[in-house]
């Protein structure tokens, strides 16, 4: 008899869900906390106490990154209304093309019609639109893991993208190689919780989230940068750091479940066989040489970290514009590669804040960091054009 998993530290669960995958009697259910994060509850009454939920939890089961040198390139897709659509390079769609064309199946984090993001996933082109796009938000599993473990003993081709743990627990939880998966990571900095969006989408929507539709946190009409937008009703509204408290604090590292204050994921290793972000600062050099590239328009940093990875990696040549970099250039500007977020002085106070008096608390703090956005609105008011001829001359 052995004992199911237990929580002790908030830190100690991501909320990847590979625990509820796990249990066969269905024991675990992902539940929100007061702050609106997800973790486990046992219903011990269902529990057989067989430890599985231990074994394939990645914070007892250590799942080994990839540690050598990657392959680095700078990348970005030929088709435009894709690398529009995308929030940085749109590598991962020109991934999911080669994929759906060998009949698999792609998994990724897509809006409900309630407006939660969940973990889901889609066997033909059409389809990948709703997985395209970043959501900057804690997005729920669900059972995809049982999902793809089936797909691949069917022999089919499953390419599942997510944060790395969400990575780590997916191969947690399968415990055997499969050739016929391939796993796309994302460089991150940490998610909020769902209740914290969804309180914010209420605000700024005054009261209509039921009319919000098509939300993007990063609108191409705005250039490449983290400035987003929604429908509501027949009006677009702006959706940002000016606009949005949740939108402020989550650029600030502010408002993280803490399991990313203590992420081990950007020291140990990538989780997946490829790795996708930003690659802010990519100098005009690079650009000549991906040839027929706009940097306005979104340049991905791409680590291919496995022999797997170079394969899929290859398939993709004729869709993209890629140029061969190293991960120093691209540490430079993308320290979430080698290291955690660290919380702010004022983060216990504002998580507290919030789960006393609700999204009140957040308003609050929002009032008086509007100067700093200032700063930075004016900041990224300079053409990334200009940013990048300085950086060439600073660096
Ligand atoms: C929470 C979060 C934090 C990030 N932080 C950074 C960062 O600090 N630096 C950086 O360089 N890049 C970061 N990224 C990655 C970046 O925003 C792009 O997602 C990435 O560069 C891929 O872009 P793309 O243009 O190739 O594809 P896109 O089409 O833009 O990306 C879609 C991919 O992102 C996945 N995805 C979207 N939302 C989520 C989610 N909530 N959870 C899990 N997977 C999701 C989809 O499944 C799909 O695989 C972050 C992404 C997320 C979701
Ligand atoms: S010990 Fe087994 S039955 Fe109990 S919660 Fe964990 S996986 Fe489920
Ligand atoms: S398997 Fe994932 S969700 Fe379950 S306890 Fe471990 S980290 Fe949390
Ligand atoms: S920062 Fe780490 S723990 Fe947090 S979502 Fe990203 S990979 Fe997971």
């Amino acid at each position: 008899m052995r004992a199911h998993i237990s929580i002790r530290r908030p830190e100690e669960c991501c909320g990847c869900g590979a625990c509820v995958n796990a249990c066969a009697p269905g024991a675990i259910t992902m539940q929100e906390d007061e702050a609106g994060f997800i973790y486990p509850a046992v219903d011990e009454a269902l529990c057989v106490n067989c430890g599985r939920c231990v074994d394939v939890c990645v914070f007892t089961q250590k799942e080994e990154g990839a540690n050598g040198a990657p392959q680095v390139y700078a990348a970005a897709v030929k088709d435009k209304s894709v690398l529009k659509d995308s929030s940085s390079g749109g590598i991962f769609t020109a991934i999911a093309d080669a994929v759906l064309d060998k009949g698999g199946v792609v998994f990724g984090a897509s809006w409900t019609d309630d407006l939660t993001v969940e973990h889901t996933g889609v066997s033909d082109r059409d389809g990948l639109a709703a997985l395209r796009g970043s959501k900057y938000v804690q997005s729920s599993t669900g059972d995809t893991f049982s999902q793809v473990k089936k797909l691949l003993k069917d022999g089919r081709y499953v390419c599942y993208s997510g944060t790395p743990c969400q990575i780590a627990g997916l191969k947690a939880f399968l415990g055997a190689e499969y050739e016929n998966l391939l796993t796309v990571d994302l460089v991150c900095h940490g998610v909020p919780s769902m209740k914290m969006l969804r309180d914010d989408l209420d605000f700024v929507s005054k009261g209509n989230v039921s009319g919000i539709r098509d939300i993007r946190f990063r609108d191409k009409q705005y250039g490449w940068g983290t400035r987003g937008s929604f429908l509501c009703g027949d009006s677009k509204v702006k959706y940002n750091a000016g606009t949005s408290a949740y939108y402020f604090y989550f650029l600030k590292g502010e408002v993280y479940r803490e399991s990313c204050y203590h992420c081990r994921f950007p020291s140990e290793g990538r989780q997946g066989d490829i790795t996708l972000g930003d690659y802010w600062g990519v100098r005009e050099e690079l650009i000549s040489e991906m040839g027929g590239a706009d940097p306005e328009l979104g340049v991905s940093c791409v680590l291919v970290n496995t022999e797997k990875g170079k394969r899929w990696f290859s398939a993709i040549g004729n869709s993209v514009c890629v140029a061969r970099t190293d991960r120093a250039s691209v540490e430079k500007r993308n320290k979430q590669l080698t290291a955690h977020s660290t919380p702010l002085p004022e983060h216990s106070a504002l998580l507290n804040g919030y789960i006393k008096t609700g999204y009140a608390a957040f308003r609050k703090g929002y009032k008086k960091h509007i100067k700093d956005h200032v700063i930075r609105t004016a900041k990224n008011m300079i053409p990334s054009r200009i940013k990048r001829k300085l950086s060439n001359i600073l660096f």
